[in-house]
C-alpha cells in the first residue's frame, strides 16, 4: 500500500477519499484553488498544495501542477476522484511518466471509453447490446438530419465526447433536428473541445440501470450488482439506488455478464461502470437493456453499493492501484437490504433549479450516510459543481430505506444558500417512486406537484418578519417583551411578490401576526442565537433563521421542516434610488460566462423569447425576454464573466409608428 497519496479533487469525494486513506494509515495532500483555500478537503488532508486560480481549467484541471504537487511532497500515487482529470487519458501517460501510480485504469482503457462512438463500436464487437444509431465521423449536419430521419423520431444526439448530462438533446420531430444539433454541438465544443455527435434512438419510457464493476492488475473481473439511477433531471441523476426495482435473477445474470464483458474487452483495471439504458415500459427483459458507456471511475452514487455490499471502494481502488489482487472473489460478493442516495444542491428548484450561491450559514443532518465536502460558514462558489452533500441509507427493505432516507431529508438543515432539500422530500413521497414504479421522465411528468410547496407557509414567514423586525442588539435577549408594546408592518420579498406582515403587540400575552393568508398568535417569543422560539398555545417550535444585512436591504432565512424559506426585506431608500424597473432588464440570474447572445440590437422580442445563453457551473441556462419589446441596449458581449445580477439586456416597450 502506499504510504501517502495525492488527491487531485475538491468537495465531497476528496474528503471521502481522505476518510478511508486514514483509516487505513495512507498520508493524504490535498491540493486546492484560491477560491477553496479555506474549504473542507484543504484543511482535512495531512498536507495541502496551492496549484493556482480558481477557475478550474487553471487549477484542478492543471494536471501539471498536480504532479508538481505529488514530487513537491514526496506522494506515491494520485487518486483522481470523479470529474476534473479522472478520465483525461494524456493525464495518466504523465502521470506514470513522472513514476507515479494513477488510482484508475489505463489510459488505454479510458481512451477506448473516452468517446462514446469509439465505445458503441468497441462494445458492438465484445457483443454487448448497444442502442441503434450513426457513431461514425461523418459530420455534416445535412448527412445527420438524414441519419435521424432513417432512424425514426424521436432520436438524441449526444456529444460524443460528452459526459454529465451535458451536450445532450432528445429531438421529437425532425423540424426541431437543427436546432437541437446546433445546442449540442455548441455545448460539446465549449464543455468539452469537441462539437461532434452521435445520433441514437431516443428509449422511450427508459430506465437507466448501471453495473459497479472491479478489474485488478491480476485480470480478474468482478461486479458489484447494479444501481438504479433513473430519478434524473435534465439527464443528471437526482436520487440513485441499489438494487434495481423490479430486478430478476435472469436480467442480472444478463446485465452483469455483458458488463464484465465490456470491461474485459478493454482490460479493465479499477473501479468501473457500465451504464444501460433499459427499456422501462414493461417488466425487465434479458433483451431489453443496451450499452450506453462507460465511465471509467468511481461513480458520485457509488456509496448505495457501498451501502449493499459491505464495501469500501475507495479501499478497493487504492488496493488495486497498489498492485493487490481483487479483496473479494465474485462468490464472495453478496447483496444485502436496499439503499438510496440523494443529491443535496444548492439550487433553487423554484427557480428552475438555477444553481445557487452563497455562504452556508448553518448545516445539520439527520441520521444517515453523510458525504459532504461543505463546512458551516463556507461559500458556495459559482465555480464548481454545486453540491453540498449526498444523504445514503440502507434497510433491509427498500421501504424501510426510503422511510429513512425520507427522515434524513426532513433533518437536514441548511441556511445561506438554497437548496432541494423539499424537492427530494417531495420526490421521495412521490407515490410511483414509493412504489419502484421508476422511469427517467417521472421527474419532468410530475414537476408541478414536485415543487408544489408545504401547506403551512405562514409559519415561516411570520417568524422572518419577527427576526427581521428584532433590533440587532436584542437577538439573543430571553424575551419579546423588552421590546414594548405597538405594532410594526415589514414588507417581505419572497421570490418576487412583495408580502406585507404586521406585527402587533398590544396585548401583553399574545404577539399577533397578520400575513395575506391569516393571522398567527404566539404566546411565546424568544431568541436563542441564530434560533427564534415561537410558541403557539403551549406548543414551542424552535425555528433557525439567519438575517443578513446587505446594501440592498436586508435578507432572512428561515428553516422549516426541512426547507429554507427566504425572504428579502428592502431598504426602502435603495429602493427609490433603483433606475429603470426589472422588467425592463434582463439580469443574470447567476454569476458566469455569456455563450451567445441570440438577438440583435433593435430586435423585437416577444414574451418568453429566449435571448441568451449564459453557462454557469459548467450548464448552459437560456434565458428569456421577460415581455414583449425591443432590445434598447446590449450590456454584454459573448465570452464575457457577468456577475449575479448584472444587467445583460435592455428591453425599452415597443411604439407604434407615428
Ligand atoms: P452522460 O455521459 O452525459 O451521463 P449518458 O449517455 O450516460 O450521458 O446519458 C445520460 C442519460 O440520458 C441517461 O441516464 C438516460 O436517462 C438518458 N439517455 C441517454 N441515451 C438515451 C437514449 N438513447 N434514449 C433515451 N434516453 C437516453
Amino acid at each position: 500500500m502506499f504510504t501517502k497519496i495525492v488527491i487531485a479533487n475538491r468537495g465531497e469525494i476528496a474528503c471521502r477519499i481522505i476518510d478511508t486513506a486514514a483509516r487505513l494509515g495512507v498520508a493524504t495532500v490535498a491540493v486546492h484553488s484560491d477560491a477553496d483555500a479555506n474549504a473542507l478537503h484543504a484543511r482535512r488532508a495531512d498536507e495541502a498544495v496551492h496549484i493556482g486560480p480558481s477557475a478550474a481549467s487553471e487549477s484542478y484541471l492543471r494536471g501539471d501542477r498536480v504532479i508538481e504537487a505529488a514530487r513537491r511532497t514526496g506522494a506515491q500515487a494520485i487518486h483522481p476522484g470523479y470529474g476534473f482529470l479522472s478520465e483525461n487519458p494524456d493525464f495518466v501517460e504523465a502521470v506514470e511518466a513522472a513514476g507515479l501510480a494513477f488510482v484508475g485504469p489505463s489510459a488505454e482503457a479510458i481512451r477506448a471509453m473516452g468517446r462514446k462512438d469509439a465505445a458503441k463500436a468497441l462494445m458492438e464487437e465484445a457483443g454487448v447490446p448497444i442502442v441503434p444509431g450513426y457513431h461514425a465521423e461523418e459530420q455534416d449536419p445535412a448527412f445527420l438530419h438524414r441519419q435521424a430521419d432513417e432512424l425514426g423520431y424521436p432520436v438524441m444526439i449526444k456529444a460524443r465526447s460528452g459526459g454529465g448530462g451535458k451536450g445532450m438533446r432528445v429531438v421529437h420531430d425532425r423540424d426541431a433536428f437543427r436546432s437541437a444539433l446546433d445546442g449540442a454541438a455548441r455545448e460539446g465544443l465549449h464543455a468539452f473541445g469537441d462539437s461532434a455527435v452521435l445520433i441514437e434512438k431516443y428509449i422511450e419510457s427508459p430506465r437507466h440501470i448501471e453495473v459497479q464493476v472491479f478489474g485488478d492488475a491480476h485480470g480478474n473481473v468482478v461486479h458489484l450488482f447494479e444501481r438504479d439511477c433513473s430519478l434524473q433531471r435534465r439527464h443528471q441523476k437526482v436520487i440513485e439506488e441499489a438494487p434495481a426495482p423490479g430486478m430478476t435473477a435472469e436480467v442480472r445474470r444478463a446485465m452483469t455478464e455483458a458488463a464484465i464483458r465490456a470491461a474485459q474487452a478493454i482490460g479493465y483495471r479499477g473501479a468501473g461502470t457500465v451504464e444501460f439504458i433499459v427499456d422501462g415500459s414493461g417488466e425487465l427483459r434479458a433483451d431489453g437493456f443496451w450499452f450506453m458507456e462507460m465511465n471509467t471511475r468511481l461513480q458520485v452514487e457509488h456509496p448505495v453499493t457501498e451501502a449493499v455490499t459491505a464495501t469500501d471502494l475507495v479501499e478497493w481502488q487504492l488496493r488495486i492501484a497498489s498492485g493487490d489482487p481483487l479483496p473479494l472473489a465474485q462468490s464472495a460478493i453478496s447483496l444485502t437490504g436496499h439503499a438510496f442516495e440523494a443529491r443535496l444542491y444548492a439550487e433553487d428548484p423554484q427557480k428552475d433549479f438555477l444553481p445557487a450561491t452563497g455562504t452556508v450559514e448553518h448545516l445539520s443532518f439527520g441520521s444517515a450516510r453523510i458525504d459532504s465536502g461543505v463546512a458551516r460558514g463556507e461559500e458556495i462558489s459559482p465555480f464548481y459543481d454545486p453540491m453540498i452533500a449526498k444523504l445514503t441509507t440502507h434497510g433491509a427493505t427498500r421501504e424501510q430505506a426510503r422511510v429513512a432516507l425520507l427522515r434524513a431529508l426532513a433533518q437536514t438543515q441548511v441556511t445561506g444558500v438554497t437548496t432541494n432539500v423539499s424537492f427530494l422530500h417531495a420526490l421521495a413521497s412521490h407515490p410511483d417512486f414509493a412504489a419502484g414504479a421508476l422511469d427517467t421522465g417521472l421527474i419532468e411528468r410530475d414537476i408541478e406537484r414536485l415543487l408544489a410547496i408545504g401547506s403551512r407557509v405562514e409559519l415561516p414567514m411570520a417568524v422572518a418578519a419577527i427576526a427581521l423586525c428584532a433590533p440587532a442588539a436584542e437577538q439573543g435577549a430571553p424575551s419579546w417583551r423588552l421590546w414594548g408594546r405597538g405594532s410594526e408592518r415589514v414588507l417581505l420579498d419572497g421570490g418576487g411578490e412583495t408580502i406585507e406582515v404586521r406585527i402587533d403587540r398590544s396585548d401583553t400575552q399574545r404577539t399577533k401576526v397578520m400575513l395575506p393568508g391569516g393571522a398567527l398568535a404566539f404566546d411565546r417569543i424568544a431568541f436563542d442565537g441564530d434560533i427564534v422560539e415561537v410558541g403557539e398555545r403551549g406548543h414551542t417550535r424552535r425555528l433557525p433563521s439567519v438575517v443578513r444585512a446587505t446594501a440592498d436591504g436586508r435578507h432572512v432565512s428561515v428553516l422549516f421542516e426541512g426547507s429554507t424559506y427566504r425572504y428579502f426585506c428592502p431598504d426602502p431608500l435603495a429602493r427609490l434610488t433603483r433606475s429603470a424597473s426589472r422588467e425592463d432588464d434582463v439580469r443574470a440570474p447567476m454569476t458566469g460566462a455569456v455563450r451567445a447572445v441570440l438577438v440583435g440590437e433593435g430586435a423585437e422580442v416577444s414574451a418568453g423569447q429566449d435571448v441568451l445563453v449564459l453557462e454557469a457551473m459548467k450548464m448552459e441556462h437560456t434565458l428569456r425576454a421577460p415581455r414583449d419589446g425591443r432590445i434598447a441596449a446590449i450590456d454584454c458581449a459573448e465570452g464575457a464573466q457577468v456577475s449575479d445580477g448584472a444587467v445583460l439586456l435592455r428591453l425599452e416597450p415597443l411604439v407604434a409608428d407615428g
